[in-house]
């Protein structure tokens, strides 16, 4: 039985590996088959990462804290977890190859997961002008007009992104401002491939094949208008990935994993959480990699309490 697994190689997955492994714990990362690397891998340049003053591209960032992991002795495997058994002194992760991996402790780094619209027609069209990604996807839009629907971050980064491609991104918001940061707004306002709606929310795709419009409806007189659009990309933020602990860990009110204070220490002995999927507020890569940190010291000495207790129990059978 291994000492420690790490399911997540985000930011905060990675680094957690990083200590866990500098400190000898041989650490198994699952990283997921398609999404590792977290969602670093979908961003273009990081600029405010620490120690990279010119910026860096995320999958560059996310492959560098890989092979620093790997460095100090993590193995990294790229397979999905499909069940988790947390209770008890023996934490059981399956795979989706079928394989079973033994720890006495866990990290749960799993991230958050994009949030949908809702819409009939989002899911038939995903892939076919509906994106979550513009890194991922913008270049199929080159020259087009395009619609990004969301007012945080993500939505005005994913914007200013498109008009790499795009001749025209309507930047489509259900308020009348916007909940980015100022730097980020003022990049968006002086670009003028971006023309922002306000007060409007998406309330039709259309398309038989691909998307060839939307219908926009204002959320204070609830007029409707069509834009014509050949791509919409979705960012209106993430959810935590938790569904492989529901029943198994406390959830706080705002649905990410419960933790203890300050620590990674989740209802479970021995089961530690880190990153976004503990995180509802800050969501930044930098601080995904110090709860990361938190995660793989508060593994580290629970790792040693329980070594030390064996050893007591040792010495009191053999007196
Ligand atoms: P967010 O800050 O939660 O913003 C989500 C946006 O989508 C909000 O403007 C929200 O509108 C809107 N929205 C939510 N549900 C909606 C719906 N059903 N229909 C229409 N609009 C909807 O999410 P985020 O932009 O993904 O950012 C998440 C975190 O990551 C933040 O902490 C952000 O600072 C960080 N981030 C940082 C960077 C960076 O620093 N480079 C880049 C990306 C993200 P309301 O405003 O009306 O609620």
């Amino acid at each position: 039985m291994r000492q420690l697994i790490i399911i997540g190689s985000g930011p905060a997955g990675y680094t957690a590996a990083i200590y866990a492994a500098r400190a000898n714990l041989q650490p198994l990362v699952i990283a997921s088959s398609v999404e590792f690397g977290g969602e670093l891998m979908k961003t273009t340049e990081v600029e405010n990462f620490p120690g990279f003053p010119e910026g860096i591209m995320g999958p560059e960032l996310m492959t560098r804290m890989q092979q620093q992991a790997e460095r100090f002795g993590a193995e990294i495997v790229y397979d999905d977890v499909v069940a988790l058994e947390l209770e008890g002194p023996v934490k059981r992760v399956t795979l989706g190859s079928g394989a079973v991996h033994e720890a006495q402790a866990v990290i749960y780094a799993t991230g958050s997961a994009y949030r949908k619209l809702g819409l009939a027609d989002e899911e038939r069209l995903s892939g076919y002008g509906v994106s979550w990604c513009a890194t991922c996807d913008g270049a199929f839009f080159r020259q087009k007009k395009v619609a990004v629907v969301g007012g945080g971050d993500s939505a005005l980064e994913e914007a200013t992104f498109l008009t790499r491609f795009a001749d025209v991104v309507y930047l489509i918001h259900r308020r009348d401002e916007f909940r980015a940061s100022k730097a980020m707004q003022e990049r968006a306002f002086a670009d003028p491939k971006i023309e922002v709606v306000w007060n409007h929310e998406v309330a039709h795709i259309y398309g038989d094949d691909k998307v060839t419009g939307i219908g926009i409806v204002n959320t204070v007189d609830g007029t409707e208008t069509t834009l014509d659009v050949q791509g919409m990309f979705v960012a209106i933020g993430a959810d935590p990935r938790t569904h492989l602990v529901h029943g198994q860990l406390e959830l706080a009110p705002e649905g990410t994993i419960a933790v203890q204070g300050r620590s990674s220490r989740t209802s479970l002995p021995g089961v530690f959480a880190a990153g976004d999927v503990v995180d509802p507020t800050y969501k930044q890569a930098a601080t995904a990699a110090g709860s990361g940190v938190v995660a793989a010291l508060d593994a580290e000495h629970y790792l040693a309490e329980l070594a030390d207790a064996e050893k007591t129990s040792a010495v009191a059978v053999s007196a």
